[in-house]
């Protein structure tokens, strides 16, 4: 743990990042009601940057001086920070700023990071008003943390950064299908749960991980595809067979697969309990073909206090592990990125631990 606000040295200030758009479009509200107060009486100097469009974020922190700041503060939901993150990630600098300090508070209406941090300080759960009041006084605390990124690729070669999670199938259909619903906030993804359950499908995709207990480390015969930053060192090229210690699932039909890089799917789907920041882990769960309506069903609801592993589900598994492999073998279909579409095919992903910092307990 790193201490943002020191008596020692007076900070320069904290950049906020508001979309507008976001979640009800109440983002600004917000920040005029609770945030611009909080952070006066806090005494933090501060400065409010409203993005005026997609990317707008990405782009600023790209040529923002980083020197000037002490923190980002994102005042949204996760895709601003998305954007943040990749951002920060394609400068030069890249090393240096990937470690300024990144703040989350709740104005979207996917606030699975904001959910994620409050979990963490064990406090019972909070919802909507509640849970910005808990993220903005952890913000005042200042304490800084590790966070993990997992570093995502695409089947285009592309590559991006992601903190939150990676999903196929029927969760990722319903994070873009409940899009139309963000007028109705953090309920968006029951709703769109609902929907997608009564037209329910299968995906057929291969899929296989490198198992956290691994002790072995990366395959020698294999090398890695080629970065000079953050090497994904456990990877195999995507035309190459995964590495001999990773395991195949052998299962080729899905209803979904989720990897998940911190606690919370959305504020009130706790999918992971025991995910940490920084516990350099991927939690990486998968429901196979056959499962009936009213199970899935049942284990979205359970998920909502985190109890789906003992409902007994023959059909989700669950692993702790640190690469993955995942190949549809449809050509159309949706992938997202901590809620963000990215385009569908095969992709390969690797944690990097500890290597952003979040303000956290
Ligand atoms: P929500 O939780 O409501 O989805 P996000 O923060 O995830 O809110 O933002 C949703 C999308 O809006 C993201 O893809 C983000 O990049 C994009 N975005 C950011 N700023 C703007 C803006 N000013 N106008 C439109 N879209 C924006
Ligand atoms: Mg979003």
């Amino acid at each position: 743990h790193g201490v943002l606000f020191s008596e020692v040295r007076r900070p320069c200030g904290v950049m906020v990042l508001v979309n507008p758009q976001s979640g009800r479009g109440q983002a600004m509200a917000l920040y005029n009601s609770h945030v611009q107060r909080m952070l006066t009486e806090a005494d933090i100097p501060h400065t409010l940057f409203i993005t005026e469009r997609q990317n707008h974020a990405r782009d600023l922190v790209r040529s923002a001086d980083l020197t000037q700041w002490d923190a980002l503060l994102i005042l949204s939901g996760d895709g601003l920070l998305f954007e943040v993150v990749n951002g920060l990630m394609e400068r030069q600098d890249w090393e240096k700023a990937i470690q300024t300090p990144l703040g989350i508070l709740p104005g979207g209406s996917g606030n699975a990071l904001a959910a994620s941090v409050h979990h963490y300080t064990r406090a019972s759960p909070v919802w909507g008003e509640d849970l910005l009041t808990s993220c903005g006084f952890l913000l005042c605390k200042g304490l800084v943390s590790n966070l993990d990124l997992v570093s995502i690729r695409l089947s285009s070669g592309a590559r991006v950064f992601s903190f939150l999670s990676l999903a196929w199938g029927f969760v990722a259909d319903v994070d873009i299908e409940s899009e139309q619903f963000r007028q109705i906030g953090a309920l968006r993804f029951m709703l769109g749960t609902l929907l997608r359950l009564a037209s329910l499908r299968v995906y057929q995709g291969k899929l296989a991980f490198l198992p956290a207990e691994s002790k072995s480390g990366p395959d020698s015969a294999s090398s890695p595809p080629a970065d000079s930053r953050l090497p994904d060192h456990l990877l195999a090229p995507l035309e190459q067979p995964v590495p001999r210690d990773w395991t195949l699932v052998e299962e080729r039909e899905f209803v979904l697969v989720l990897a998940m890089f911190q606690s919370h799917l959305s504020e009130d789907l706790l999918a992971a309990p025991d995910a940490r920041a920084d516990d350099g882990l991927i939690h990486l769960f998968y429901v196979t073909a056959g499962i009936s309506r009213a199970t899935l069903l049942r284990l979205f609801r359970a998920m909502q206090s985190g109890t789906h592993l003992d409902c007994g589900c023959t059909h989700l598994v669950y692993r702790r592990v640190r690469a993955l492999r995942l190949e549809p073998l449809s050509a159309a279909g949706v992938m997202t990125v901590d809620g963000e579409r990215v385009e569908h095919g095969p992709v390969q992903a690797q944690v990097h631990r500890g290597v952003a910092r979040l303000i956290s307990a």
